[in-house]
């Protein structure tokens, strides 16, 4: 039986799931399939859990999520090494996946208090006999749903926000990472044994559906835009909220005054890092005429340089080789020329680097997510026709900009959630910048003051303070009061600017 395995497709096998190396068929480990009868008493669990971990406060949990950090910190190369096995991903991919996700958790932990913390709003003159208190208090449970791709960092985004703002956790991690998933949850047990505050549940999509329909607070969603559709499908039975961060089609945008050689090694790199099968991944190039072959030609040199099962893993899903020989031939069938890679670059498990110019807008390679080691150069007369090529997708999650002049000015511009401007996927990593996209690529947002502010509820107190000069909100008031508050309203808001 195990000789006919694919290599990385998953198995279930007697209530188990097997998770396999896409590179080599290697075991990576196994995990017990989750029944909804468990997802239930899962999130039963964590209801008790969360209201115990929200009662330690901001500090005691900020001790317990440095204290895990500092685990995952020392234990790094161990999780890259699961992660690299699972995933196939290079070690060193693995890595910087890691170290982001631990700066992430790092920074949710010091920052939960400052953002989601009781504190008075500035008083009014209307109502100026009462206080206002606001905080943000916790869901109680958070499900967390996430990809294949990004194992470690992807899940532990909502984790870290869900957690530092005193929420219990679900996780249920892509079939395809559920060994990934597991480490994540049992190293957090180390650090809080006390209360299963974070549970991982395992299986198929079923299983994801079955959390969203298992009475939690809020679901945090990560994957494919037609899977969110059916998550919100399922969370709207409830009217539960839910965060979605889904696919995207990635531009980066290369103006007259760039450093073309800059700009080449960063498509390189956030078009291939992880084989490409990065959401933020670059997959379109729009190069402006008067640097674009020189761009072209430093593109192929650099990525031309990549090995295949060193810089290149394998793709992690097996199934998604089929899609990018499609797009590829897509793409040379409807007049793109590879200057790199093309018709034979899909090799499996993997796919050698390609780089496509010339391929029609309509193509699917423009279009649609490819999710491979694959970039479409496009020339293009200035950064406006640039701009707009570029906004012309349903999509809209992160992209780049190359240029000194106008960098930022371009990249206020683009349909995006992010833009790194002379870098690409830096955002990625920065703890301070909320992370998301619009249109297709979902709504809501990870990371930073508005990733935390997600997890938690805005709480409003106002605390009557002293009697009123304008008594409005009772049947008491008499005309006299009632014509006061005219004369209050017409001398504060009257005078036209
Ligand atoms: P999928 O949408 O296929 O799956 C995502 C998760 O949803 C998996 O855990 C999956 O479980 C689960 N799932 C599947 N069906 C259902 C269902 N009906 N109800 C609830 N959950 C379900 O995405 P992939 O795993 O293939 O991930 C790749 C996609 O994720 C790409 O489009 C990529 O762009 C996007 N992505 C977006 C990111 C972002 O931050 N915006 C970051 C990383 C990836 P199972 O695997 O068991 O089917």
């Amino acid at each position: 039986m195990t000789a006919t395995r694919t290599p990385g497709m998953p198995v279930v096998e007697d209530g188990v799931l097997i998770s396999t190396s896409p590179a080599t068929g290697a075991e990576a480990g196994r995990v017990p399939i989750s029944g909804p009868d468990d997802v239930a008493s899962a999130v039963r669990r964590a209801r008790a859990a969360g209201a115990w971990w929200a009662a330690l406060g901001f500090d005691e949990r900020r001790t317990r999520l440095l204290r895990w950090r500092a685990l995952l910190a020392e234990r790094i190369d161990e999780l890259a090494e699961l992660t690299h096995t699972e995933t196939g991903k290079p070690p060193a991919d693995a890595i910087v996946e890691a170290a982001a996700a631990i700066e992430h958790i790092d920074w949710a932990a010091r920052n939960a208090k400052r953002v989601l913390g009781p504190r008075r709003t500035k008083m009014r003159l209307l109502l100026a006999e009462h206080s206002g208190h606001l905080e943000y208090q916790p869901y109680g449970v958070v499900g967390v749903i996430g990809p294949w791709n990004y194992p470690i960092l992807t899940p532990l985004g909502p984790i870290s926000g869900a957690l530092a703002a005193g929420n219990a956790v679900v996780l249920k991690p892509s079939e395809y990472t559920p060994v990934v998933g597991q480490w994540i949850v049992d190293t957090f047990a180390e650090v809080v044994p006390e209360q299963p505050v974070l549970q991982v549940v395992h299986g198929l999509g079923d299983v994801g559906a079955a959390l969203c329909r298992a009475g939690i607070g809020k679901l945090a969603f990560t994957g494919s835009t037609a899977t969110a559709k059916k998550v919100m499908a399922a969370c709207a039975e409830t009217l539960t909220p839910v965060l979605i961060e889904a696919g995207g089609k990635d531009a980066l945008i290369v103006d007259a005054d760039a450093d073309v050689s800059a700009a080449a090694e960063a498509a390189v790199w956030g078009g291939m890092t992880n084989a490409g099968q990065t959401c933020i991944g670059i997959e379109r190039v729009y190069a402006v005429a008067p640097v674009y072959d020189a761009f072209v030609e430093a593109v192929v040199a650099k990525a031309g340089k990549l090995k295949l099962g060193e810089d290149i893993g394998p793709m992690t899903m097996p199934g998604q080789l089929d899609v990018v020989r499609r797009h590829i031939d897509d793409a040379l069938a409807s007049g793109g020329r590879a200057v790199l890679g093309g018709a034979g670059a899909v090799q499996p498990p993997s796919v050698a680097p390609t780089v496509l110019v010339d391929v029609p807008e309509e193509s699917a390679a423009i279009r649609e997510e490819t999710f491979g080691p694959t970039l479409t150069i496009t020339k293009v007369t200035d950064a406006d026709e640039a701009v707009r090529r570029a906004n012309a997708l349903p999509y809209g999650l992160g992209g780049a900009v190359f240029g000194k002049a106008n960098g930022v000015r371009i990249a206020r511009r683009l349909k995006a959630g992010m833009v790194a401007v002379n870098s690409t996927l830096t955002f990625v990593g920065m703890a301070t910048l909320p992370f998301g996209g619009v249109g297709d690529s979902g709504f809501g947002r990870i990371h930073g003051d508005d990733g935390l502010r997600e997890f938690g509820v805005p709480k409003s107190i106002t605390v009557r303070r002293g009697p009123s000069l304008l008594p409005s909100m009772t049947f008491e008031r008499t005309p006299a009061q009632v014509r006061r508050i005219v004369k209050a309203v017409k001398l504060l808001y009257g005078r036209r600017p």
